[in-house]
């Protein structure tokens, strides 16, 4: 369930119109609903805390830690951190940003296959609540930044349990050939020799098996498993005390088949590994963001080819604004903000302005009949949309906005051009031509552009 919803012929979140969200801060633009990720952090985390068999042995609900790669803007983590919610990240960029939205240290996770030294360092330092390691060069390295500031690193495996899922090859993390976690085989062995070591404390293994996963079955599959790895631990007289069990959880996006629903999955998890007295964790990235946001765009015009007869529903937001459907053939709704008034609709192929091919939503869509002007809204594009966004052509980033009972911020503003070019200082030795009055702007009428940084010389 979402807060996008047509009211007076319009579509609206949570009660403001995209309309005049759209005007007030122009397009293309991310529109993020507060009452859906407060909805759906709660409805994943109470599914898992209703359960007696997920409790640790001093009575602690499993820790929801939101993958924050999903969204990590810092508006949408700090309502989720203000619902209780944990943070699972894979950068120090992402560890400070947890950090700055008030997400507790002992609530974060720190995943990923290629933590430098200095990440780890960091992550130790600030006290994080475990490291996910995903190697043994990576638990060799941790030993020694461990031991370097004479500390004790609390970690996970992340073993991978050999069964690969997800809604496409490029986000199936579990399988026996994807560069994530290490065979099972090794992950006990790394652990025994790891018990004995002083800086380090093995608390228990992690999995995460791939991304938008739409049935139970290999998710169960991945956690009995991991049962019997922490089984297995154990009789060698290892302490197991936490178990990861990864994020993952599909979402609708409307012509897929309908995803479990977390009541569902909490269910198998504490029937598969349930009463084994561990820390539980999760770490929910697109079941909590995706259809939390919506991507807002602009129709520049309708291009028709009179050889092929295709229409290309032209639009002002790109492959660089939204890529899951370059990268991943993701598939989003396409709604018109203004509801259709009539049964007129056309094939159209949607594409943005961006000079590749690859810049196309999607071919041949049954759509309302679209114009230029008109609004659409790509649906469920609060995951791993705008944080995958770049400047590509020179496409300033879209603009973030947060809705909240009845009104709304920019939470991430769109920069100007001149933010755009300030990022950009040219060397002293390019810059005399532009010192020398060549600079065409004012003969032009174009606005100043500002001082021009320039570049710290070498
Ligand atoms: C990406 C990722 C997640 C979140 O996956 P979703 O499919 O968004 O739930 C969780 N854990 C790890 C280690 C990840 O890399």
């Amino acid at each position: 369930m979402n807060h996008f919803d047509y009211l007076d012929g319009e579509l609206h979140c949570e009660g403001v119109s995209l309309t005049d969200i759209a005007r007030d801060v122009g397009t293309p633009v991310y529109v993020y609903s507060s009452a859906t990720l407060e909805r759906h952090y709660n409805v994943f985390a109470g599914a898992l805390n209703a359960s007696p068999a997920l409790r640790s042995p001093k009575g602690e609900a499993p820790l929801v830690a939101y993958a924050m790669k999903a969204n990590s803007n810092l508006a949408v983590l700090r309502t989720l951190a203000l619902q209780g919610c944990g943070a699972d990240t894979v950068s120090e960029g992402e560890i400070r940003k947890a950090m700055t939205a008030g997400v507790p240290a002992e609530k974060i996770v720190f995943s990923g296959v290629g933590k430098t030294d200095a990440e780890m360092a960091f992550a130790l330092k600030a006290g994080i609540y475990q490291l996910n390691v995903e190697s043994r060069p990576e638990l060799d390295r941790l030993a020694r930044v461990a031991a370097s500031l004479n500390m004790i690193a609390p970690f996970v495996i992340r073993i991978n349990p050999g069964v690969g899922s997800g809604g496409h090859a490029k986000i199936t993390t579990g399988g026996a050939r994807d560069k994530f976690g290490i065979s099972a085989e090794e992950a006990l062995k790394l652990y025994a020799d790891a018990a004995a070591h002083r800086n380090l404390a093995p608390v228990g293994i992690a999995c995460h098996i791939g991304s938008q996963i739409t049935d139970l079955t290999p998710l169960q599959a991945a956690f009995s498993r991991m049962k019997g790895w922490v089984e297995a631990l154990r009789a060698e007289g290892l302490s197991v005390e936490r178990l990861d069990l990864g994020g993952g959880l599909g979402v609708p996006y409307f012509n897929q088949p309908a995803p479990p629903h977390p009541v569902d999955f909490a269910e198998m998890a504490a029937l598969t590994v349930g009463h084994l007295g561990l820390r539980y964790t999760f770490e929910p990235g697109r079941v909590i963001a995706a259809n939390a946001g919506v991507l807002v765009s602009r129709v520049v015009h309708v291009h028709e080819r009179i050889d092929s007869g295709q229409k290309f529903l032209v639009l002002d937001a790109a492959m660089n604004d939204l890529i899951r459907p370059a990268l991943y053939d993701a598939y989003h709704d396409i709604r018109p903000v203004a509801a259709p008034t009539n049964d007129d609709s056309d094939i159209y192929d949607v594409v943005g302005p961006v000079c590749e091919t690859g810049d196309t939503f999607t071919r041949n869509r049954e759509l309302p009949r679209l114009r230029a002007g008109e609004l659409v809204a790509f649906m469920s594009a609060g995951a791993y949309g705008a944080v995958m966004g770049s400047e590509y052509n020179s496409r300033p980033l879209a603009p973030e906005v947060l809705v909240r009972d009845g009104g709304f911020a920019v939470v991430r503003p769109r920069p100007s051009y001149d933010e755009m070019m300030a990022r950009e200082p040219l060397p002293q030795w390019l810059e005399m031509g532009l010192e020398m009055g060549l600079d065409l702007g004012p003969e032009l009428g174009l606005e100043p552009q500002g001082t021009r940084p320039r570049a710290a010389s070498a």
